[in-house]
């Protein structure tokens, strides 16, 4: 129940649409009672052959009312249906906020299909909370009052078995309902998360599996999680119609009992026949404010789940960002950083991935971090950007702890080559301008000239994931959105990993020129080349071994020089 709160808290800030909902839907409940209630008193007395104005003046009531009620029906469903989007807009706006800062780490704990499953689906259902669980009880209050209060004037009687029926499909049938649902455990959205996990997955890795003979395995699992779902869905299918059934069964017997009641009552002279009719159509009419009390406790439970799993995801977002973080960095102006006794580990593995590392990089330096892969680079460059807090130690850039640092300024002040770069669907245009929406045609075509992509247009395609491009030209497109961006702190992941020896000489050449003036710390898959940077650092098993300039290093002969041995080696 507590995560409903959330939901709750996002319906009461439409309260003038809740309001105009609940208005006109009791505006159309009751005028529906009385247009089939003067119905009924206009059969019995037309029996009684009345004068005709008499008879006129009741079906020009009749159609009136059938007027009002159809506009009411209208009113009642533009506001509520504009309350449920409004509503559901402001969930998905509230969880993505929520979601957004725990963006790097969330994926130890879910799998991209269930996530999605969740954003989409879960989100989907909430719309029934106002809807099926919030608004029909209230409404079924109102219009049974009123009634009874009607009713009272002809005969305690009927207004007495009006009264039970209230408490029969309002409560009882409910209450008994909602006991039967926590017993059977609907498994529906956890078996529409696993469906939508599986096909994620199976897509995602389609050519890998052909390739490993694995895709048969997959397509069964996937299967298998498609006929849960479907036999979940079956399930709450016929546990919904059983639900209406037993409510339709109490209105059924209540208008019936009002129908002998009332006949009883008349022949002992209690009740004037021409009005019992009228009571059995408003009887009648009535009990169609019930039937939402019947899927009522299945759409609780639904919605209850629903909200669970979406906002369990995020519970306590709040307070891990808590500290605010809201210190800038200098503008325009090249920046010194310092790592002091930097320690890390990821969540729930047992060995450190960086272990008190301790260097300074002073303003305007250039610095090569180079090591076996798994020695800790890319994470070096992550907690510099303040992805993952250290665990012990500090890492400052200029005067500030990084934890200290505005995120959003930070990451806007640092050209950064990652080791996975990300492009989007559309032209090599959209994908530069990412960096800066305003620049020149001229000067994305110099950059990607730098980059040596001058044989692409900007208007070009790339596709999702960019798979139309090749590892290469994605590094030197992503090199080119950083050199675009112009910003002097730079923080390259192994750029140029996938290009060629002497196209990568040329383009780091662009780079240091543009970033003389500017710090940069180069994560270095190759030890060629690393003679002008001002220190190097060799990382093993994530420590700092050695480090120094090229030639302290070399003269040192020490873990760099004969890596540097090594690839001369292979190299010849
Ligand atoms: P490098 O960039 O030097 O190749 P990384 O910094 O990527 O190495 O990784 C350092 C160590 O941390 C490795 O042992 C790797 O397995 C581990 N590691 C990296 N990313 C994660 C992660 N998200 N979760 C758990 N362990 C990780
Ligand atoms: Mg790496």
């Amino acid at each position: 129940m507590i995560y409903l709160k959330y939901v709750l808290k996002e319906i009461v800030t439409e309260k003038k649409d809740i309001f105009l909902s609940v208005l006109f839907g009791y505006l159309a409940g009751m005028t529906a009672i009385v247009l089939f209630g003067v119905s009924g008193y206009l059969v019995s007395k037309a029996a009684l052959a009345p004068p005709l104005y008499t008879l006129a003046f009741l079906i020009a009531g009749v159609k009136l009312m059938g007027f009002f009620r159809a506009l009411s029906r209208y009113g009642e469903r533009y506001f509520s249906h504009r309350a449920t989007f409004t509503m559901l807009s402001n969930i998905r706006t509230s969880f993505f906020e929520k979601l957004e800062p725990l963006a790097p780490r969330i994926f130890e704990k879910y799998r991209s299909g269930d996530l999605l499953a969740r954003i989409v689906g879960d989100v989907e259902n909430l719309q029934n909370f106002f809807l099926r669980v919030f608004y029909p009880p209230i409404l079924l209050i109102l219009v049974f009052l009123s009634t009874i209060f009607f009713v009272v004037f002809y005969s305690w009687w009927i207004a007495l078995l009006i009264f039970i029926g209230l408490i029969m499909t309002g409560l009882i049938i409910p209450a008994w309902f909602t006991i039967r649902q926590t017993k059977m455990k609907s498994r529906m959205r956890e078996a529409r998360a696993d469906l939508s996990t599986e096909a994620t997955e199976l897509l995602y890795g389609f050519l890998d599996l052909k390739i490993y003979r694995k895709l048969e395995g997959k397509e069964a699992q996937l299967t298998n999680a498609s006929e849960a779902y479907i036999f979940e869905q079956e399930r709450e299918g016929d546990t919904a119609m059983f639900n209406h059934a037993i409510n339709s069964m109490a209105s059924f017997t209540v208008s019936w009992l009002v129908l002998t009641v009332g006949a009883f009552l008349v022949t002992e002279g209690q009740l004037d026949g021409v009005f019992l009719a009228m009571l059995v159509m408003i009887t009648l009419t009535m009990f169609e404010n019930a039937t939402p009390m019947a899927v009522l406790p299945d759409h609780l439970e639904d919605n209850r789940r629903a909200a669970e799993r979406l906002y369990s995801v995020v519970e306590g977002s709040e307070a891990e960002t808590s500290p605010p973080s809201s210190v800038k960095i200098p503008n325009k102006q090249a920046l010194a950083i310092e790592f002091k006794k930097v320690s890390y580990t990821f969540p729930g593995e047992r060995k450190p991935a960086i272990e008190e590392v301790s260097f300074q990089l002073p303003a305007g330096s250039k610095t090569a971090i180079v090591g076996p892969s798994g020695s800790g680079k890319s994470t070096l460059l992550q907690l510099l950007l303040g992805i993952f807090g250290t665990d012990n130690g500090e890492v400052y850039i200029e005067d500030s702890e990084v934890n200290h640092i505005s995120k959003d300024d930070l990451w806007s002040k640092t050209n950064v080559v990652l080791q996975e770069n990300h492009f989007f669907y559309g032209t090599i245009r959209e994908n530069l301008l990412i960096a800066h929406n305003s620049l020149t045609d001229e000067t994305l075509n110099s950059v990607l000239k730098k980059v040596e992509l001058q044989q692409f247009s900007l208007d070009d395609q790339v596709l999702e994931k960019a798979e139309n491009l090749s590892g290469g030209e994605k590094q030197r497109l992503a090199i080119a959105r950083a050199m675009l961006k112009g910003e002097r702190l730079w923080l390259l992941d192994e750029p140029a990993s996938s290009i060629d020896a002497l196209t990568e000489k040329n383009i780091y050449a662009h780079l240091l020129h543009q970033a003389q003036n500017d710090t940069l710390v180069l994560v270095s898959h190759r030890l060629t080349g690393l003679e002008k940077m001002d220190q190097i650092i060799v990382m093993e098993q994530g420590k700092v071994i050695e480090a120094g300039t090229y030639n302290e290093l070399i003269d040192k002969k020490g873990y760099f020089y004969h890596m540097k041995q090594i690839e001369k080696d292979v190299l010849m």
